[in-house]
């Protein structure tokens, strides 16, 4: 759909995937105001397909538009755009464990200027593509990078909404941790540089004892880090569970201290694309250390089961959390 001031939204339509005509001056290319979300399908056991709380993913485009001073896409509008393509696709949606239907919306700003000022023209589209496990070699622990030279975000900030620039600025940490042969960065608060907040895409979870009295922490949602639907959602199937999660501050020294002492079993990313990922090696200019013993932890496959049952359909969706579309 398009966007014009003065107008509104109008020209919402369903077209075949083909590259996009963009002016050069278009003001999205040059001052990234662009949003995105990530979300996805799955077939269900009985043939239909549904999709995973897509109003949280409506909610928040919607939270980040505002942030990036751009008109928000209703959010009826936003389910029912996600809707018509999956139903389009509904034959592209792969059947089997962990395949599913990625789909990406998002809206960039698409008026011809340059000049720093909100546009007065917009996109929304709607892609998709299939998508299989995201980390290949399947449910290994992931090994991450303590990022002490760069910051993700910062008081004031755009770190707690998803927009392009976030991700842009993440790229050559990301590189670099790669170069050292991790898959992750880690990412510390920007005052105190001591406290974790999340990886690049993904939220975390430290497992405190083990067993049925396995406590669960995950960094509070402070204002710098992208509030996960799966981290949501794993608080409540955790605490379902009988678990407690404690949402607050957690610094490198808590978990650096609490694996040498053994009281932090486990630690795991979450996010729509990875589902659950446990984390193994964390490597630091302060010190490297493992998590565990190189094996994904009780907790966190019980946990990851949990969800890929609820989003695959094969316990009832008590919650209401699945959205059938076709
Ligand atoms: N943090 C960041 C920075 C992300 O990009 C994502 C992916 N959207 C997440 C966390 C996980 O969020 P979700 O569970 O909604 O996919």
């Amino acid at each position: 759909a398009r966007y014009r001031a003065g107008e509104g939204w109008y020209d919402a339509r369903l077209t075949a995937y083909a590259p996009l005509q963009l002016d050069p001056s278009t003001a999205a290319l040059h001052y990234a105001q662009s949003i995105f979300e990530g979300l996805k399908a799955y077939a269900q056991p009985d043939g239909s397909v549904a999709t995973f709380r897509p109003e949280a993913n409506a909610a928040r485009f919607a939270r980040s538009a505002r942030r990036l001073a751009m008109p928000p896409v209703p959010e009826d509008a936003f389910i029912a755009a996600v809707d018509a393509l999956v139903d389009a696709d509904r034959d592209w949606v792969p059947t089997g464990p962990d395949q599913t239907l990625y789909i990406r919306p998002y809206q960039l700003a698409s008026e011809p200027f340059l000049g720093v000022r909100p546009a007065s023209e917009y996109l929304f589209l709607v892609i998709a593509s299939p998508a299989g496990a995201y980390f290949p070699r399947g449910v290994h622990p992931v090994s991450v990078y303590l990022s002490e030279d760069y910051i993700r975000a910062a008081p004031g900030g755009t770190g707690d909404v998803k927009c392009a620039g976030n991700y842009a600025a993440s790229l050559l940490p990301q590189q670099e941790a790669s170069a050292l042969g991790c898959d992750q960065v880690v990412y510390l608060d920007a005052v105190e540089k001591k406290f974790i907040e999340e990886l690049g895409g993904m939220n975390l979870f430290f497992v405190l004892g083990s067993g049925d009295d396995a406590e669960l922490v995950t960094p509070e949602l402070s204002g710098t880090l992208l509030p996960g639907i799966t981290r949501d959602s794993l608080i409540e199937l955790a605490r379902t569970m009988g678990h407690t999660v404690t949402e607050r501050r957690f610094s490198v020294d808590e978990w650096r201290q609490g694996v040498a002492d053994g009281t932090v079993t486990e630690t795991f990313a979450c996010g729509t694309a990875a589902v659950i990922t446990p984390v193994g090696q964390v490597k630091a200019r302060t010190g490297d250390f493992v998590v565990g013993d190189g094996t994904p932890g009780p907790l966190t496959m019980k946990l990851r089961e949990s969800l890929l049952d609820i989003q695959h359909g094969r316990v009832a969706d008590t919650r209401g959390w699945l959205h059938r579309v076709a």
